[in-house]
């Protein structure tokens, strides 16, 4: 069992500015409060405090870190409150202690269904201070080195939370190390038998390939010291079990054929140089293979790391893969954020501690925040899980502005993702894009190098169709958040108008009601909504029907009195006509506005064009359904006669090109088709699709798709057809 006097030796030659005593008295506490507590092993409870508090220390963090480790289970696991801590401790381990705690809350809570959710919470919870993150993760290492006592269903839920959460993060964060003990612990007491297989596999190999590794290492040290390469050391590694596993399932290939199953590191002395220098050598030493070089030390990761990756192919043909870089990379590619407090100066006073914590925040911040901003916006969790996962293993492409500023994406990154990379505005304003000078689609995939130039206009507007290949949840987020602001202040302002339609036929006044905060307010609240602004958005979604607003507004005796339907009830026939005259166009008609707009659709049944009369349809969810006035399902809608509308064309300002289908009967001659589509032209009118059969009782059956403005240009197509010699009946069909 690890000593506190061991941790105390550690911390002082690693800090000697340190206040031990501070990690004594957490020390004493620790050890009193959980006092008579067995761990599953039955061993005392106090050493897996011990043991978190010692990988803190060779971590080279503060006092009040290692005094944390110590303390870091006392709120969760016994009587101590926080308030007994703070006065012992004070504020700071407090905060630490408190954030820790509610991330071991969140854990516990932890189903299926709350994961995302989960996922979002222990990352804020964790970005309050970065030390929580550190000793988090210095917790779930110990508790992963020695489950071997738990039973197996725990061990594999604690090993799948690790696998989802933890791991990512140590990657995100470019811990290096933790995240591959992690893994390889996660990996297996999840999957223990393909676990031992795949062991199994390795080892009976193992000779050999260390065998190779010696003869490869000895044969760059070599060189190295030949061509006067300041190097520090030249290692040889076995490929990890669970990245080797993933590899395997991934590519669906035998062990035999993975080509990184050996590599060879090179760690030289600290200046970047010596790592060209260095690759020079191994170059001349063995053939590259083309394109699996990386350069990550001219452009290095989000996480920070730097190497130089190359794969080299061996003596029997065998390719393995070298990597290269400085002592100080070295430090922070096992370490990552951790590696900082190494790189601090001699002896640190409070103030200059607290800069250097301050610097590592944002550095943490700006590592672990998209994580979290990418569910402020995003209900769907499996969405989340998504994007979580693809900000956490970024595939990274990098492309260039025409000024050559580097921006680093995801792979399958598109120019839309880009420009909300640059900029949001860029991205809300993006109408097209030149990749490498030339004008490509929205949707096309950036590849690395690429020189991406962002086309914009200024009042134009993302559109959902982006979603369906943006793949940052910085783009997609932007760009929900923009269809959703759109639909909810389009379904407002018709909720205001429906309200206020419903109020004139009561005879009150609109205004009366609508410009009464108080009562508004009230009535949104019986509805379980906050704001005026939400009641009016729930009867623009078709959620909150006016009337029951209304009832709920005047109560039921005076609704029943002022009720106009009551009062109609009586002469109103049922039937079309009776309905066709109800809902003549008013004047308090909703515009609606273009063919795709959010908050309108267009029937599918009738497909009404412009100038033709129509009616609306209140769907659920879905905003306004706009049919033809004369369209066979109207009759069957009349059923919720609340749900109908009163809409109008609005006048738009841009022509909107609409397709119709037209049938042209015709007589069985030939050159019919080419006299109706030389018809169309004639009238300046696209056609978008022509056919011709012929009908059992020989007649032509000839069926164009064009493209009309309005329903008078339908009109002049459908006429212009009509006076084709042969031609003997036109008609517009529907879908
Ligand atoms: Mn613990």
């Amino acid at each position: 069992m690890i000593r506190i006097e061991d941790i105390i030796e550690t911390v002082e030659s690693n800090r000697p500015e340190s206040d031990v005593d501070l990690i004594r008295r957490a020390y004493l506490f620790s050890a009193l409060h959980h006092r008579g507590q067995k761990r599953a092993s039955g061993e005392p409870y106090l050493v897996h405090p011990l043991e978190v508090a010692h990988i803190l220390a060779e971590m080279r963090l503060d006092e009040v870190s290692v005094s944390t480790g110590l303390l870091h289970d006392v709120v969760e696991d016994t009587l101590i409150d926080l308030d007994t801590i703070r006065s012992y401790f004070g504020d700071e381990i407090t905060s630490l202690v408190d954030g820790l705690t509610k991330i071991a809350h969140i854990s516990n809570l932890s189903k299926e269904r709350q994961q995302a959710e989960n996922v979002r919470k222990m990352v804020l919870a964790m970005i309050t201070d970065v030390r929580v993150v550190l000793i988090k993760l210095a917790d779930r290492l110990h508790n992963m080195r020695t489950m071997q006592f738990l039973k197996p269903e725990k061990r594999a839920r604690i090993s799948q939370e690790t696998l989802d959460i933890y791991a990512p993060i140590a990657h995100r964060l470019g811990m290096g190390k933790i995240r591959s003990e992690l893994e390889d612990l996660s990996f297996q007491n999840l999957y223990p038998e393909e676990y031992k297989r795949l062991a199994a596999e390795v080892d009976t190999r193992r000779p050999e390939l260390e065998d190779a590794l010696e003869k490869i290492t000895h044969t760059i040290e070599e060189k190295l010291t030949e061509n006067d390469v300041p190097f520090v050391k030249v290692q040889g590694r076995v490929k990890r079990l669970y990245s080797l596993w993933k590899k395997l399932k991934k590519q669906k290939i035998t062990i035999d054929r993975v080509y990184d199953l050996i590599a060879a590191r090179i760690i030289t002395q600290n200046d970047k140089k010596n790592c060209y220098l260095a690759l020079s050598v191994v170059h001349d030493i063995w053939t590259p293979v083309p394109e699996r070089f990386k350069d990550w030390i001219a452009i290095p990761r989000d996480n920070l790391y730097q190497s130089l990756h190359t794969s080299v192919v061996g003596d029997r043909g065998h390719a393995f893969e070298v990597q290269i870089r400085t002592e100080e990379m070295h430090q922070i590619a096992e370490e990552g954020v951790a590696a900082h407090w190494k790189y601090k100066e001699k002896k640190l006073g409070k103030q200059e501690d607290d800069a250097t914590l301050d610097e590592l925040r944002k550095t943490v911040e700006k590592l672990l925040l998209p994580l979290v901003e990418s569910t402020e916006e995003t209900e769907d969790s499996e969405d989340f899980i998504e994007s979580l996962k693809l900000d956490l293993y970024p595939k990274d492409v990098y492309a260039f502005t025409p000024l050559g500023k580097v921006i680093q994406l995801p792979r399958g990154a598109t120019p839309v993702d880009f420009a909300y990379a640059i900029h949001s505005e860029v991205g809300d304003n993006c109408t097209g894009a030149k990749i490498n000078g030339r004008i490509v689609q929205l949707k096309t995939e950036i590849q690395n190098g690429d020189v991406v130039e962002i086309l914009t206009t200024s009042n134009s507007k993302p559109s959902r169709d982006w979603l369906n290949y943006v793949v940052t949840s910085r783009a997609k987020n932007r760009i929900r958040h923009w269809i959703s602001a759109q639909q909810r202040a389009e379904s407002i302002e018709i909720g205001r108008k429906l309200l206020e339609k419903e109020l004139v036929k009561f005879s009150i006044s609109p205004k009366k009601l609508l410009t009464n905060e108080v009562e508004m307010k009230r009535i949104a609240g019986e509805y379980g909504l906050g704001r005026p602004e939400d009641l009016l958005a729930s009867i623009g979604y078709g959620k909150t029907f006016p009337r029951n607003v209304l009832a709920k507004h005047l109560g039921a005796e005076k609704f029943a009195a002022l009720d106009p339907e009551k009062k109609k009830e009586t002469t109103l026939r049922t039937g079309f006509k009776a309905v066709k005259k109800l809902i003549g166009l008013g004047e308090d008609a909703i515009v609606v506005k273009g063919v795709d707009n959010l908050m309108t659709t267009r029937g599918r049944c009738c497909n009404p064009l412009r100038g033709e009369p129509i009616i609306g349809y209140i769907s659920l969810g879905k905003g306004i359904v706009i049919h033809n006035k004369n369209c066979k399902n109207v009759k069957s809608l009349m059923v919720n006669r609340d749900r109908i509308v009163d809409v109008e064309w609005a006048k738009s300002e841009k022509e909107e090109i609409q397709s119709v289908r037209i049938l042209a009967t015709t007589e069985n001659r030939t050159g019919m088709l080419a006299g109706i589509t030389n018809a169309i032209a004639e009238i300046k009118t696209g056609i978008r699709d022509a056919h011709a059969e012929v009908s059992k009782d020989d007649q032509g059956l000839i069926e164009v798709t064009v493209e009309v403005f309005d329903k008078k240009h339908l009109d002049r197509v459908i006429s212009s057809i009509g006076n084709v010699p042969g031609v003997i009946d036109v008609e517009r069909v529907n879908a």
